[in-house]
């Protein structure tokens, strides 16, 4: 668990000893089941998120679908981006290095550091293909941003996101009005309730099961976002083949897909999404697309 998202393992067992689901019958029954789930407290999306996912696998296993089907969506198997974390610039070309002998076609590359202009450099210097930027809240002079962006762009970056601190939405704004690429929200935009207080400043929002709760709410907020015009980055935590498989259910509806979750861990202890030719390859069976890996020791009592 993340620690700077206020969950860990032993607040997650809490949480879901805290559910009591017998007032309800249908397990189909998803809005009355995921709105008492949600009332439980104010806090725990990631909990809240692990009981969305299995419920819908449950229903769609029922049903004999998968959970595109479910949603009316096409699989989809569209390339994901493969982040570069923050590190020494040698760390950064090396991982991008990797990132091409791995099959990955689009990278994400986390700045945010006081040698921005350096690690771009470097890593263009060994990456051609397409490439996105996340400043992680970083940056903080509007200007320097601006021109930065301009440089991006022609370097040939798809968008930058959540250039500065997430409460900054009028810094945001104002380089949304004139940034020659689109600037998409993480950190500030977390459920479907903040999308009003962002719409303005952002080109485009990166959801993420983790934040939204789940499926059913992300769901609900890429469907309103793009009804304003907002772009949409399916993106992920460091997660297992649980939850980047589920979410792979929804790329039919995204702009830009960022589910690398399981390709940077190694405990996985679920089998899922696979990738081919740096694109994901979803599972067809009913369900969210994937199943515990009996070798991981996790399942082992
Ligand atoms: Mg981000």
């Amino acid at each position: 668990m993340p620690p700077y998202l206020g969950e860990s393992q032993e607040s997650v067992q809490t949480f879901l000893k805290k559910i009591d689901l017998t007032q309800f019958s249908d397990p189909s029954a998803l809005a009355d089941i995921l709105s008492y789930i949600d009332g439980i407290d104010g806090a725990n999306n990631a909990a809240k998120a692990g009981f969305d996912i299995a419920l819908h696998d449950l229903v769609c296993q029922v049903k004999g679908k998968t959970l595109a089907a479910f949603y009316g969506l096409e699989q989809t198997s569209p390339l994901t981006s493969f982040t570069i974390g923050i590190d020494t610039p040698e760390k950064m070309v090396n991982k991008a290095m990797e990132a091409a002998h791995n099959d990955f076609k689009v990278l994400k590359i986390k700045l945010g550091t006081d040698h921005d202009d350096l690690i771009m450099k470097r890593i263009l210097e060994v990456w051609n293909g397409p490439f996105s930027v996340d400043a992680n809240q970083g940056w903080h002079d509007a200007d320097q941003a601006l021109d930065f962006t301009h440089h991006l762009k022609e370097e040939g970056a798809l968008f930058i996101e959540q250039p500065f601190p997430k409460d900054d939405l009028e810094k945001s704004r104002w380089l949304a009005e004139r940034s020659a690429l689109p600037i998409v929200a993480d950190e500030s935009i977390k459920r479907l309730s903040d999308l009003n207080n962002v719409k303005d400043s952002f080109h485009g929002i990166n959801v993420k099961l983790m934040k939204t709760t789940g499926i059913r709410e992300a769901f609900q907020l890429i469907q309103q976002a793009k009804s304003l015009g907002l772009k949409i980055v399916l993106g992920c935590m460091a997660e297992s083949s649980l939850a980047v498989s589920a979410m792979a259910n929804l790329t039919a509806l995204a702009d830009w897909v960022d589910l690398d979750g399981p390709f940077l861990i190694d405990n996985d202890p679920f089998e899922g999404v696979k990738l081919k030719d740096g694109r994901l390859i979803q599972s067809k069976h009913p369900g969210v697309g994937a199943k515990p890996t009996p070798k991981n020791s996790l399942f082992c009592e």
